[in-house]
């Protein structure tokens, strides 16, 4: 299920424009708009569901399925030395965009 109110699910539905690495039936990658990497990239499920708290079977298992996806996707976008995964839960965590999200951060060496 997509929000209509949702910014990454217009970007899922082609409404608003992305810069897409990779895309399948379950999921999308695109480029993070203000990268705070060299390599910063966003994976998505093609389901609406706002946080990582609360999330049913369903749920879980389309965030395995981006963490199996990712390692690929990661070294064919210039992450091939590592990268680091995040997922913000939660305002105070910094989540600004309530539709599950992995930020995908590499291409540099990257200061913890
Ligand atoms: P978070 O702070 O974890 O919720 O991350 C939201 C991320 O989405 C931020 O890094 C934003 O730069 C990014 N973002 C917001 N709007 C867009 C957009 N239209 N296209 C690409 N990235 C976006
Ligand atoms: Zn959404």
């Amino acid at each position: 299920m997509l929000d209509n109110n949702c910014i990454f699910c217009k970007i899922i539905k082609g409404e608003i424009p992305s810069a897409k690495v990779y895309e399948d039936e379950k999921m999308l990658v695109f480029k993070d708009i203000q990268p705070k990497a060299k390599v910063h990239l966003l994976a998505i499920a093609k389901n609406h569901f706002p946080y990582l708290d609360g999330m049913d079977g369903e749920q879980t298992e389309l965030i395995a399925y981006m963490l199996k996806k990712i390692p690929q996707i990661a070294k064919e976008n210039g992450c091939e030395n590592g990268y680091r995964l995040i997922i913000n839960q939660g305002e105070s965590a910094g989540q600004t965009v309530f539709h599950v999200h992995i930020h995908i951060m590499g291409g540099e060496i990257l200061p913890w």
